[in-house]
């Protein structure tokens, strides 16, 4: 069975480096919020070429805490791909402000020629999502944000190392997030995420918001939260991070071997930006006969995944939007199309070229 994500095949290519890092972090005796966080800040600061990074507990408690550190709520607005992971979303409703979603191009980033029929009196930022390891078309959202005076909050879970006319994702908007989820392009052993920017008013909230609410012990200045990335975990990433742009680099390679040796007018290969650097977190095809792909596939011997089956308004726990099923039809229909193929460092060429072969040979049925 070639599976779809084998995280010990990652493991052990650096496992003297990540067994180390942890004997050290353990041996310290000091746990949270020590030398391996700092440390570690400072060097992922440097690689996106922000001034500040926070590490915390997760992608998710990143976008919570940007929109938090904004001050963006109950009757604000917040524009969100439409076609994107469910986290997004659930960092601008946390907060009780709204989701306004807007179909992707085709690149299966948000359109930006379709932001600005969405933006109304409430808008107060827009969240673009560099999803499947591709940068947005930040150059046309950021003009956008200014001429309307929007924040811009990138969700870069999905994009460690991406970039677009040579700038790095991150560092286009007023706050990018990270998570280090473990399958992600820099992942932990365990959770854990990062907020990037260059203000240090907003770094400052940010800072004291993943501990309390407290810059000094116990004095509290606001309602904060437990969200810290601990020392056994930035040691991991600290590893992570030297080896970052050799997966970046090699899941490049597999895609490019995909886009070139997939020959099959059944299967829809995903489309590269001119001007960006994509990352192929995601390798992502789309097919009319995705459900009987995915089965072949299967039968095959070859685990695939949909990102995402089911878009976010029209999941259950958000009904109370009101959206239905025709509202969204482009992001509808990626739901419906979408594949996600092997893609890793330590996935052998051997199992690249299976993959390549067995979808060459699928005819439909
Ligand atoms: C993974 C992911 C998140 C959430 O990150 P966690 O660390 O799992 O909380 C948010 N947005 C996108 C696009 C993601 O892929």
């Amino acid at each position: 069975m070639i599976e779809f994500v084998k995280l010990k095949r990652q493991y052990d290519l650096f496992a003297q480096e990540y067994e180390e890092a942890a004997l050290r972090a353990m041996r310290s005796g000091w746990y949270i919020m020590g030398n391996e966080l700092k440390e570690f800040e400072s060097e992922f600061a440097n690689f996106v070429g922000a001034k500040y990074c926070i590490g915390v507990n997760s992608g998710l408690d990143a976008l919570i805490m940007a929109i938090r550190a904004l001050e963006i709520g109950p009757g604000d607005e917040v524009i969100v791909p439409a076609n994107t992971y469910i986290a997004s979303v659930l960092g601008i409703t946390e907060h009780g402000a709204t989701p306004v979603f807007v179909e992707p191009d085709e690149y299966d980033c948000i359109d930006p020629s379709k932001i600005e029929a969405a933006i109304t009196s409430r808008t107060k930022a827009i969240l673009p999502v560099h999803l499947y390891g591709q940068s947005a078309d930040m150059e046309a959202i950021c003009a956008i944000a200014k001429k309307h005076n929007l924040y811009v909050v990138e969700d870069c879970a999905q994009s460690h190392g991406a970039l677009d006319r040579g700038k790095m994702t991150g560092t286009f908007g007023d706050i990018g997030c990270f998570s280090f989820y473990p399958t992600k392009p820099l992942g932990a052993l365990g959770d854990s995420g990062a907020l990037v920017t260059d203000n240090s008013v907003l770094a400052e909230k940010l800072f004291k918001l993943r501990n309390y609410g407290s810059g000094k012990k116990y004095v509290n200045e606001m309602t904060g939260k437990n969200s810290r990335l601990d020392e056994i975990q930035a040691a991991f990433l600290k590893v992570g991070l030297k080896h970052l742009e050799e997966g970046n680099s090699y899941r490049r390679h597999i895609a490019q071997r995909y886009l070139s040796e997939i020959k099959n007018p059944l299967v829809q290969l995903p489309r590269e930006r001119e001007n960006g650097y994509h990352v192929f977190h995601v390798f992502a095809l789309k097919s009319k006969d995705r459900d009987k792909l995915q089965a072949y596939l299967l039968k095959n011997g070859i685990q695939s995944l949909i990102h995402y089956p089911i878009p976010p308004h029209l999941q259950a726990c958000y009904q109370e939007l009101g959206y239905k099923e025709g509202d969204f039809p482009i992001s509808e229909r990626f739901a419906k199309e979408e594949l996600s193929l092997p893609i890793y460092m330590g996935l052998p060429e051997e199992e690249v070229s299976q993959i390549i072969d067995a979808i060459n040979r699928f005819k439909g049925e």
